[in-house]
């Protein structure tokens, strides 16, 4: 059975890897199937889509997607949309700049706690990827404010007044929207670190395919409560290592081992075609 990672990031968002690098060692760990899910940009994934018959694997588009529900931040994948849809491409620009705007009251905050760190310095910490707070991170360790992305997030990254920080992301509703009428399928992005069953409830309410199941911060009880909860609402299962590369996460080793099966892959993609063929029949018919 072949084996896929539906989760992984690259320089294009906070990842370590270029997406060529990432494809490399997805070929080596022996992964057929892989979707970079960058935050909030394809950019990564337009980079390689044209390497994958070189090297043999398929990748599936992808994207993390930061959205705001209740008052609250939450990641949705999708995957397999329309690249060239323009409502798609409108609402990922809208977010690149929605984090530009974040990530400027971030080091507000942080500058008024003392600390000295400048939005170009951490500009520049992107490498052109989409700005992220594990780019904050590097700034802060670079000054020596934390020794390691994990501490600068306990210190000062992860606290609630920055949870709390307004943005102008998506909410749900529309990426929902905007995401089937591209012929794309939604998966909510590792419920544990978020979700009780009702708010998961709630959110497969606004039309949401999937949940990631397998994901490297659920462990097996975990694991099992949400293929339960997939069945029980007939949605999609997705998974994924979350890879993000050396020194960026916990997940890192996971990459080749935390997998999902083919059958799930084709159960994904079934979905996305059958929408593809109803907005196609709903064209011709004006
Ligand atoms: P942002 O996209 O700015 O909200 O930052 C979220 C990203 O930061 C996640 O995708 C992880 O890569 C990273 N991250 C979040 N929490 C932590 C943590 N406690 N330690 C290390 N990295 C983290
Ligand atoms: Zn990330
Ligand atoms: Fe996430
Ligand atoms: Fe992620």
């Amino acid at each position: 059975m072949g084996k896929a990672d539906l989760h992984t990031h690259t320089s294009a968002s906070d990842g370590e890897l270029s997406p060529k690098q990432l494809i490399e060692k997805a070929v080596e760990k022996g992964l057929d199937t892989i979707s970079i899910t960058d935050h909030d940009t394809i950019k990564g994934y337009l980079d390689v889509k044209d390497l994958a018959g070189d090297y043999g694997i398929t990748i599936i588009p992808g994207v993390e997607v930061s959205a705001k529900w209740n008052d609250r931040e939450v990641h949705i994948l999708a995957y397999n949309f329309d690249v060239n849809d323009p409502a798609l491409i409108g609402l990922l620009h809208n977010q690149v700049w929605a984090r530009k705007l974040r990530m400027k009251a971030i080091v507000k905050h942080l500058r008024s706690q003392g600390v000295d760190i400048d939005y170009d310095e951490v500009l520049a910490e992107s490498f052109g990827g989409n700005i992220g707070r594990p780019h904050a991170a590097s700034v802060l360790i670079k000054k020596r404010y934390a020794r390691s992305v994990q501490e600068a997030f306990i210190r000062y990254l992860g606290n609630s007044v920055i949870q709390k920080i307004e943005t102008e992301y998506t909410t749900v509703e529309d990426l929902v929207t905007v995401i089937k009428n591209a012929g794309g399928v939604l998966s909510i992005a590792h419920p544990s670190t978020f979700f009780t069953e009702t708010e998961m409830e709630q959110l497969i309410s606004f039309g949401i395919d999937g949940v990631e199941c397998i994901h490297p911060s659920h462990n097996f009880n975990l694991q099992k409560k949400y293929l339960r909860f997939a069945k029980k609402n007939q949605l999609l299962i997705t998974g994924g290592s979350d890879f993000h590369g050396k020194s960026k996460t916990d997940y890192d080793p996971f990459f080749g081992i935390v997998t999902l099966g083919s059958h799930h892959v084709e159960a994904l993609i079934r979905t996305s075609d059958n929408r593809r063929s109803i907005l196609e029949k709903q064209l011709s018919n004006g």
